[in-house]
């Protein structure tokens, strides 16, 4: 009898399993897709309008605005396990940063921005790291998943006003396979969910140059178009 109790709870938990597997995310309304059309309509509507670069001093490009669903779309991908998400985001990402560029830059290799071991233990996945490889599937450009390293723990940064910012992350990363596998006549892609303050990226940047690596700029899902925005 309990091997047959033992049995129907197992086929319930997976038939939980697949119902969760179908429910948006973001609404929990039912669907086949990784989030509801609604939702995915609702996070389209977060793209940049017209230009989707900025110079500062290298070129920052970024798919949409960090706010509404799709700020929400990331924070279920970071916070709730929702690995899935960032396949489309990446595929986003790639699309309108081909479409932006003049030329295609062939002599780039894309580099995520790392998270520190214990987070990335703790979390599972570095999310950048998969952007990345959904951004690579569509541009064919070579990754370098572990190019960086994140060398020391960083405390929290969204409290942190942008001149705390940029001396939280002095000093935080260091070179990891690109010591070893220096890319010829490549220069560095580096690739994040969200830019804010730049604080992150030039710190990374500031290695590279270190080591005379050649960054080309920065892409990234989502950019506050100020700070404040990030703290909202
Ligand atoms: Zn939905």
């Amino acid at each position: 009898m309990r091997k047959a109790i033992n049995g129907w709870l197992r086929s319930l938990s997976g038939w939980g399993d697949i119902v969760l597997a179908s429910q948006c995310p973001l609404c929990q309304r039912s669907t086949s897709r990784e989030l509801c059309q609604d939702c995915w309509t609702q996070v389209r509507q977060c793209q940049w309008v017209g230009c989707q670069t900025w110079y500062e001093p290298l070129p920052v490009f970024a798919w949409g605005q960090y706010k509404g669903a799709l700020k929400r779309t990331i924070a279920t991908l970071k916070y709730d396990n929702h690995r899935q998400l960032a396949s489309p985001l990446g595929h986003w990402l790639a699309e309108a940063w081909m479409t932006e560029l003049t030329t295609h830059p062939r002599t780039l290799t894309v580099v995520p921005i790392p998270l520190h071991p214990n987070k990335q233990q703790e979390r599972g996945f570095n999310q950048a790291e998969l952007l990345g490889r959904s951004f690579c599937e569509i541009t064919r450009l070579p990754l370098q998943p572990h190019g960086l390293i994140r060398s020391r723990f960083t405390e929290a940064q969204f409290h942190l006003s942008p001149q705390a910012r940029e001396q939280n992350l002095s000093g935080a990363f260091e070179l990891g396979t690109l010591r070893h596998h220096r890319p010829r006549h490549h220069a560095v892609l580096l690739l994040d969910d969200i830019y804010t303050t730049g604080a992150t990226a030039r710190s990374a940047i500031r290695v590279l140059q270190q080591f005379h690596i050649p960054v080309y700029g920065i892409v990234a899902v989502a950019r506050a178009s100020n700070f404040k925005q990030f703290l909202d």
